[in-house]
């Protein structure tokens, strides 16, 4: 792309390709030489970077004169030099002023950008004077990395870095919350000038992402996983291939999955692309949620319309609908949420659909029932492990085919309550194991026992398998769990989560975008990423 970079706002041709944004991607090189310094910007520009940041305070043996030319004259990308000390979060304990003075030569040898921080900003600015060349710009940052003020002190902070004299603003916060990112948009929309507005820590990554939508001059992306500068930061590929980046608009819709934790869901990996393929202006997150009804207040705006929902926050979920179809209802759950037009909340669950549809293709393969109408399931005993959202969906559906539902849950008065609306029987899951009182019982495991990363464990014994001609896992990180692979062993069928997630993946791409579902595309995602 060569060296050039654009600050107006309405400059969306970024490299030779069309952005619908302005923002730029920005890798910082936290290298400790300036040999790896100069691979890792390579690395960056074939990722498709927009410029580097050059974190000279974390490189070992640094010579100010000799390296700071190598590396500003051998970037292949712009370059934006910070030197951060530790008194603001970085790695620089020497001496102040000639951490200074390497920022000046920074600017004389035309760095496109120089960071300096807020406090020293103005002694800075100063003692360059009128010598600074009219294509370096200065950003003037401040980091907080406690929390996120309120969105009338973030303002004041951006009014007095502004009044600074600098090019760009930029605040970084910590985000304590998810809700805490809203206020930091708040900002990035309201504001007149050039600023970058970023959260830090895993809850901020929204922040990091969205800053497309809200009009930042610039977010930072890894060059790879391990390579951070900050806490929550995304990596460049991630950014431009799994968000699709440059297709953020101040229009694009937001979708998530709503849970804690989230960072093993292969949602995003699924409805991201499939929104790119049918060309749905639209973005899904990982949206780690401390409180739903909280979450919900803060991203009250229009575009933030379509929720996944999975572990802990189904039922709460269901709490804050303002309509819920007659399933969630009596499930008690929702697992999709879509915001109407006029602003309204409505709650689905069709989480019961996709796997009792998979089991019964599974036991109609196993008894040879095709052809024959009715379900499979008809008469035949069923144990749900697990009383949570999933387990709810299960046990209902199952009854609805007719079974007889047994419901087994290490809290067993949430066992039996369940098994009650569902007209069946509770166990306590540590008694399961001695459980057996007919052969050929069907088992569905809907607690989290054995999910990443804690693959090793089983919600049941493997001697107690034997009992089951049928064995269903709603878990799908990883696809082959211990479970469904002791059922193997042991000769019962099995049926994937992954049956489970690909089927309701179907409705709600269709409630998210109101298109019918790329389904074989949908699949091949699924493949690739379990
Ligand atoms: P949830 O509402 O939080 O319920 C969690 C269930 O797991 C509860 O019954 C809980 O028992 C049980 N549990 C958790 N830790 C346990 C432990 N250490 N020992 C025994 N039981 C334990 O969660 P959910 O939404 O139902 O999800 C449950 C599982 O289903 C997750 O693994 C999720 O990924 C999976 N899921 C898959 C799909 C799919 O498409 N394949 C869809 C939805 C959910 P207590 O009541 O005793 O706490």
């Amino acid at each position: 792309m060569g060296r050039s970079l654009s600050l107006a706002a309405s400059d969306v041709q970024i490299g030779g390709e069309v952005s619908r944004n302005s923002t730029l991607v920005c890798a910082p090189i936290v290298s400790d030489s300036v040999d790896e310094m100069l691979i890792q910007m390579g690395k960056a520009e074939e990722l498709g970077a927009d410029l580097v940041e050059l974190r000279l305070d974390f490189l070992n043996n640094f010579n100010p004169p000799h390296h700071l030319q190598t590396l500003i004259k051998h970037c292949p990308l712009p370059t934006l030099v910070t030197y951060r000390p530790t008194w603001e979060g970085g790695r620089y304990n020497g001496d102040e002023s000639q951490r200074q003075a390497a920022l000046r030569l920074a600017v004389e040898l035309r760095s496109e950008f120089v960071d300096v921080e807020l406090k020293v900003a103005h002694e800075f600015l100063n003692s360059i004077g009128e010598k600074k060349p009219e294509n370096v710009k200065i950003i003037v940052s401040s980091h907080n990395y406690e929390n996120t003020p309120s969105v009338e002190e973030l303002g004041n902070l951006v009014a007095r870095i502004q009044a600074s004299g600098c090019d760009v603003v930029k605040i970084a916060t910590t985000a304590l919350d998810i809700v805490d990112n809203a206020r930091i948009f708040q900002v990035l929309a309201q504001s007149q000038v050039s600023m970058i507005g970023i959260a830090m820590g895993e809850k901020g990554l929204m922040s990091r992402i969205l800053s497309a939508k809200f009009g930042g001059f610039l977010t930072f992306g890894s060059v790879e996983s391990g390579a951070e500068s900050a806490p929550g930061q995304p990596t460049v590929k991630d950014l431009l291939e799994l968000y699709n980046f440059r297709n953020i608009g101040a229009d694009t819709k937001v979708h998530g999955v709503i849970g804690n934790p989230i960072g093993h869901s292969k949602s995003p990996h699924i409805y991201n692309p499939a929104f790119k393929s049918v060309g749905f202006n639209g973005i899904y997150l990982p949206l780690l949620v401390d409180s739903v009804s909280n979450f919900l207040n803060a991203y009250s705006s229009p575009d933030f319309v379509g929720y996944s929902y999975t572990i802990p926050h189904k039922v709460d979920g269901l709490r804050c609908c303002d309509e819920v179809d007659p399933v969630a209802k009596a499930i008690g759950a929702i697992s999709c949420m879509i915001k109407k037009p006029d602003g309204k909340l409505m709650g689905y669950n069709v989480d019961y659909v996709g796997a009792i549809t998979a089991i019964e293709e599974g036991l109609r393969e196993l008894n040879g029932w095709s052809g024959r109408s009715g379900s499979p399931l008809a008469g035949k005993l069923f144990v749900v492990m697990g009383a949570g959202g999933a387990g709810k969906a299960l046990a209902y559906g199952a009854k609805e085919k007719g079974a007889r539902v047994v419901v087994a849950n290490r809290n067993y008065e949430k066992a039996r309550e369940l098994a009650r609306n569902v007209g069946g029987d509770a166990v306590r899951l540590s008694d399961l194991k001695d459980f057996h009182p007919e052969e050929a019982m069907i088992l569905a495991n809907t607690t989290s026992v054995g999910m990443k990363p804690n693959i090793h464990l089983t919600p049941i014994p493997k001697e107690a398998l034997k009992h089951y001609s049928l064995v269903f896992d709603a878990i799908y990180t990883p696809k082959l769990t211990r479970l469904l692979r002791e059922s193997q062993e042991t000769g019962a069928a099995i049926v994937y989560g992954t049956e489970m997630f690909i089927n309701q993946a179907f409705v709600q791409f269709q409630n998210f975008t109101g298109l019918p579902a790329p389904k074989q595309f949908i699949r091949d995602l699924l493949e690739r990423n379990t």
